[in-house]
């Protein structure tokens, strides 16, 4: 069975056909880093992890993924600007404004890829993550294009789309079947997200404001100074990493309007090509059945949930046992039901490993095909899992004959390649293997110079009754 993708440009599961035979080029938007991302944006990007894990595993396609950092938009920039927003560890702020900048967006860029280590992410599993402010040149280049083509024009020392103009060249609004009814000719939008109801002439370029970083830029004749709208940077960091079309293109359901619509009318309009075939959109995370926000007091980091105690891994697989276009309800029951379900599973690969006795009666290969098709199917890991589970209850491991086993765990491996939820190493008996996590993830945040959360599990070590000590081969636990 080849693997099907829902694709939100033609509303439709289609069979997916890469453009280059057993190769998958995906482009995911990425955080915009002007704060810690919320698990909201973190299911985002975890369903793009589960999409090419499992491009890989089940159809052993070489994937390119690039996922960029938006370094640069109207949040970052109040947030650069607001002394009470910055931390000590991110040096001192200067009067070079896209010094301060970079300064402030690194400190949250690591701290988006220390997070998303944490939740079983692979970093060699990226092929890049383009910083918007170092593709300035590339985006200047494109608004010439859409301008050379009778798409762009100035007012006011910013660059705006004209709209009006395209939407009779092509068809503006396809991802989200917009209607027109709303749209006034020669309005114009300035702010970096926009609703429905606005549908206007969006900003290319945005002439400088007191206070904002910015650059030089030519355009028809004039000296203009500003910098880049953040539909215009997904454009070209996904035109000049991984040419145009690339396969998927990824995002939140959010992004469809204005976001991935702006991006193609701008790739068709200058470089006269749509950017992707597959548009494949994840649907929101809710907590406790609300909108996730600040203001209702259910708005959490990572870093939140693991203070609370709650093991990332855990977070990683009941966030991966929804269906990705599917609303996904984040509460602590769901995560304590997923600890327990993860823990079985572990403990189903442990006996496979250290048992010795039984016989061979399963058909192993007909449940894993069944298990890899429901992924093959949209990504289905809801079936898949139900199959799995229904499969252990049936089948103890501790009765099986060695071949069955080692088909088992072969099965279990190629689960684990997508999943990325167990240990196939023997767990010390005196030490819990939720505490070796603990420490194993705590050299990760200790490497990546995140002391602020190797502390933090340190001490969650210590409420469990364990001590971690570090050795020049890494660490060594004890009991307190
Ligand atoms: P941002 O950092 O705001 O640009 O968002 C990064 C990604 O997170 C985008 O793909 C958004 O669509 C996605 N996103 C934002 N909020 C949520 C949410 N509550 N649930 C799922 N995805 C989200
Ligand atoms: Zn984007």
């Amino acid at each position: 069975m080849p693997i099907k993708l829902y694709n939100t440009l033609s509303k439709e599961i289609e069979v997916f056909k890469p453009i280059k035979r057993g190769e998958a080029k995906i482009y995911s938007c990425g955080p915009t880093v002007y704060n810690y991302a919320h698990i909201g944006n973190l299911r985002a990007f975890l369903c793009a992890d589960l999409l090419q894990r499992t491009l890989k595993v089940v159809d052993g396609y070489k994937v390119i993924w690039v996922m960029n950092i938006t370094d640069i938009d109207d949040k970052t920039i109040k947030n650069v600007n607001d002394d009470s927003a910055w931390k000590p560890e991110m040096g001192t702020k200067s009067n070079d404004i896209i010094a301060n900048l970079k300064e402030f967006t690194s400190y949250y860029k690591d701290e988006f890829q220390n997070d998303i280590r944490l939740l079983g992410f692979r970093m060699d599993h990226f092929h890049d993550f383009p910083r918007a402010t170092d593709y300035i040149d590339g985006m200047k280049k494109l608004i010439v294009l859409i301008a050379d083509n009778g798409f762009a024009y100035e007012s006011g020392g910013s660059v705006y789309f004209n709209v009006g103009k395209w939407k009779d060249a092509d068809k503006y609004g396809k991802l989200k079947n917009l209607d027109f009814d709303n749209f006034r000719t020669g309005e114009r939008v300035d702010s970096d997200e926009y609703e429905r109801e606005q549908v206007s002439d969006f900003v290319l370029w945005k002439a400088k404001k007191d206070g904002e970083p910015s650059w030089e830029f030519e355009f028809e004749g004039k000296a203009l100074i500003g910098r880049p709208g953040w539909h215009l940077e997904c454009s070209v960091m996904e035109k000049e990493i991984l040419d145009l079309p690339f396969d998927i293109h990824t995002g939140g359901i959010d992004l469809q309007f204005p976001h991935h619509e702006d991006e193609i009318a701008q790739s068709k309009a200058g470089y006269g090509i749509e950017p992707t075939n597959y548009w494949f959109h994840n649907e929101f995370l809710q907590v406790e059945g609300q909108k996730m926000s600040k203001s209702s007091g259910n708005f959490y980091t990572l870093r939140d949930l693991i203070e609370k105690g709650l093991d990332p891994i855990d977070i990683r697989f009941a966030m991966l046992s929804a269906h990705y276009r599917s609303k996904y309800n984040f509460t602590f029951d769901d995560v304590e039901a997923a600890s327990k379900s993860r823990k079985r599973l572990q403990k189903y690969v442990y006996d496979l490993i250290s048992n010795n006795v039984g016989h061979d009666y399963i058909d192993v290969t007909l449940f894993s095909e069944k298990f890899f098709d429901h992924l093959k199917n949209d990504l289905h890991t809801p079936k898949a899992l139900g199959e799995l589970f229904t499969f252990i209850n049936q089948n103890s491991a501790v009765v099986m004959g060695k071949n069955t086993r080692d088909e088992m765990l072969e099965f279990f491996s190629e689960f684990n390649e997508i999943f990325g939820i167990l240990s196939f190493e023997m767990p010390d008996e005196d030490i819990p293997e939720e505490v070796t996590m603990l420490a194993k993830k705590r050299i990760e945040a200790k490497k990546a110079k995140n002391f602020d959360l190797a502390d933090m599990l340190r001490i969650e070590i210590n409420n469990r009754g364990f001590v971690i000590k570090d050795t020049a081969e890494g660490f060594e636990i004890e009991k307190l």
